[in-house]
């Protein structure tokens, strides 16, 4: 197949946009979709430090690449990856090793934060302790509560991260069809400043899975393709299949959910839903009075962990 702007063979297709690309139109299509989108959500940064979580995996990889493109030449901008380990045996470790040669590679300072200097306790051992609980319900948002903790310290005016296409695609269908609005409203990327939090942006919002892994490929990154031995459980797997079985009927669904999460932001719709209230025992953005990585922090330390439970 012949790429649709030159005579070039083409490395992927793209059946929401009707096209095939070589892989020198393919990758600067990224590279313009990302400027538009880190264009769009922070539109006129005044200058500053600028937190990119990186896990090591394919899309956070990217996602540092391509925000150093963005902000690397100007002066008044500093970059500094953070990690968070959150005891995850056999497939944290090897991620945090590529995070590091990455970083390494690209001359950007790197920072890890670790759930059991942080937190006390580990994904693994909390998932020993709380076998009913699927893991990713606490280990998401501790690492998110580390993620901003850490940001907070180096002083970032906006964290970056790694989410695709398919991934907010995924997490708008889950928020819809569970009804819960005032998860949809705090989906990043985030326009406004909510109070304790460092805002979110996400530039590889436009950038379908697929390609983000092909380009990481393409661009040589050494990202890490080890998959969490507790991913099998997330809640998240049937919205994954969902979202990917509708664009293979309706090419374009994914950018459809994403549009519509748009114009309710864009509308005013969700900031109707209101602002959340602050945790009373650690102060961060809550929806209830105590927020879930406190609620599940305390389940997790009343619960007696058995002595070999594996962690890091
Ligand atoms: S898959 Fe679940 S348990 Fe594993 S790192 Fe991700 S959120 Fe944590
Ligand atoms: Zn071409
Ligand atoms: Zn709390």
């Amino acid at each position: 197949m012949e790429c649709a702007l030159c005579s070039e063979t083409a490395v992927v297709d793209q059946p929401y946009a009707g096209v095939h690309l070589c892989e020198k139109h393919f990758r600067r299509s990224v590279d313009e979709r990302v400027r538009r989108e880190l264009h769009r959500q922070i539109p006129r940064f005044p200058g500053g430090t600028i937190a990119i979580a990186l896990s090591g995996g394919k899309d956070s990889s990217v996602a540092l690449v391509e925000t150093q493109r963005y902000f690397g030449r100007r002066p008044n901008v500093k970059l500094v990856a953070i990690s968070v380990d959150e005891g995850i045996a056999g497939y944290r470790p090897p991620t945090l090793r590529a995070a590091e040669r990455l970083t390494t590679q690209l001359g950007i300072e790197h920072r890890i934060a670790r759930a059991q200097d942080e937190l006390g306790t580990t994904t693994d051992r909390a998932a020993v302790s709380l076998p009913t609980t699927i893991p990713c319900s606490f280990c998401g948002v501790w690492r998110r509560r580390m993620l901003n903790d850490l940001a907070q310290r180096v002083d970032a005016r906006a964290l970056v991260l790694g989410f695709n296409l398919d991934d907010l695609a995924q997490t708008i269908l889950m928020n819809l069809a569970r009804g819960d609005l005032r998860r949809l409203s705090r989906m990043a990327p985030h326009r406004h400043r909510q109070p304790g939090l460092v805002p979110r942006i996400a530039p590889l919002a436009d950038i379908p899975e697929r390609e983000v892994y092909l380009y990481a490929l393409l661009s040589g990154l050494p990202f890490d393709h080890g998959e969490c031995p507790h991913a099998a459980r997330a809640a998240r797997n049937v919205y994954r299949e969902v979202v990917w079985r509708l664009e293979e009927e309706v090419p374009g669904t994914r950018h459809s959910l994403r549009r519509t999460h748009r114009e309710l932001v864009d509308g005013g719709f969700l900031e109707r839903v209101g602002a959340p209230g602050l945790c009373i025992s650690c102060g961060a953005p809550s929806a209830g009075a105590r927020c879930r990585a406190c609620d599940y922090l305390e389940q997790a330390r009343s619960a007696t962990a058995p002595a070999s439970s594996g962690a890091t």
